[in-house]
C-alpha cells in the first residue's frame, strides 16, 4: 500500500450474467467474510445495478460501468450519472479498454465523463493501460502518461479517484502481468502524478492493477508497495475467488 487510502478491489461484472447467476454470486458475496479495512466495490451490468444493490450487503458498494457525458435527456440508449445515483450507485468505472478499443472512447471524450461524475459525487475509477505493441515499442510510459493527462486536464478533483492500470494485454487473456512489471508502472504513475498534479495527490491516489487477477496471483502482487487493490474481471464472477482477492491486502 503506497495510497494513503485503504487497499480497493472492485469487481468488473462487464456484460456477463443472468438473474440466476447473478443471484447465486450476490448471495456468495453476501456470506463470503471479507477484510474489514478494504473497500469492495461490484460493477454489475446495468439492468442488474438495481437488483443488485437492493439484495447485496452495504459493506460492498456499487459500481456503474459507464455513464453519460452530461445531465441526461435526450440520448437514446445512454445511462445518466443522475439516474446512478438515485439507485445507490456510488461508483463509475471509466476509460475501460473494451471501451477505448472496441467501443472507440477517445482519451478527452472520457476526460469528459469523468469530470462530469465527479462534480456530481460519483467516484471515478479512472482506467488507463497500453496495448501489447505498445509495451512492445518502448511505449507502456508514454501511454500512461498521455491517458493520465487526459484525466488531469478535465478533471476537478482527485479526491474520489481510484487509477486502474490495466494492460490491455493481461486483460481476459490469463496472462497477468508480473509483480515488478505492474509495480514499475504504478511507480511511474505515481511520480507523474506529483511531478505534473501534486505530491499530496501522488502520495494519497490508491492506484490499483488490473488484468487476469486472480486468487492465485493476487497475493504476490498485493505484496508491491504501490499496489493498492485490484480490478479483477473474470475472477469476480466466483465470490468465494473474489473473497481471496478482496483479503489478499498485505
Ligand atoms: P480480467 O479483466 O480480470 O478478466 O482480466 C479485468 C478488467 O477488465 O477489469
Amino acid at each position: 500500500m503506497a495510497g494513503t487510502g485503504k487497499f480497493f478491489v472492485g469487481g468488473n461484472w462487464k456484460c456477463n450474467g443472468s438473474k440466476e447467476s447473478i443471484t447465486k454470486l450476490v448471495s456468495d458475496l453476501n456470506s463470503a467474510t471479507l477484510e474489514p479495512d478494504v473497500d469492495v466495490v461490484v460493477a454489475p451490468p446495468f439492468v442488474y445495478l438495481d437488483m443488485v444493490k437492493n439484495s447485496l450487503t452495504d459493506r460492498i458498494e456499487i459500481s456503474a460501468q459507464n455513464s453519460w457525458i452530461s445531465k441526461g435527456g435526450a440520448f437514446t440508449g445512454e445511462i445518466s450519472v443522475e439516474q446512478l445515483k438515485d439507485i445507490g450507485c456510488k461508483w463509475v468505472i471509466l476509460g475501460h479498454s473494451e471501451r477505448r478499443h472496441v467501443i472507440g472512447e477517445t482519451d478527452q471524450f472520457i476526460g469528459k465523463k469523468a469530470a462530469y461524475a465527479l462534480n456530481q459525487g460519483l467516484g471515478v475509477i479512472a482506467c488507463i493501460g497500453e496495448l501489447l505493441e505498445e509495451r512492445e515499442a518502448g511505449k507502456t510510459f508514454d501511454v500512461c502518461f498521455k491517458q493520465l493527462k487526459a484525466y488531469a486536464d478535465a478533471i476537478p478533483s482527485w479526491d474520489a479517484v481510484v487509477i486502474a492500470y490495466e494492460p490491455v494485454w493481461a486483460i481476459g487473456t490469463g496472462k497477468v502481468a508480473t509483480p515488478q512489471q505492474a509495480q514499475e508502472v504504478h511507480v511511474a504513475c505515481r511520480d507523474w502524478l506529483k511531478k505534473n498534479v501534486s505530491p499530496e495527490v501522488a502520495s494519497k491516489t490508491r492506484i490499483i492493477y488490473g488484468g487476469s487477477v486472480n486468487g492465485s496471483n493476487c497475493a504476490e502482487l498485493a505484496k508491491q508497495e504501490d499496489i493498492d487493490g485490484f480490478l479483477v474481471g473474470g475472477a469476480s464472477l466466483k465470490g468465494p475467488e473474489f473473497a481471496i482477492i478482496v483479503n489478499s491486502v498485505t
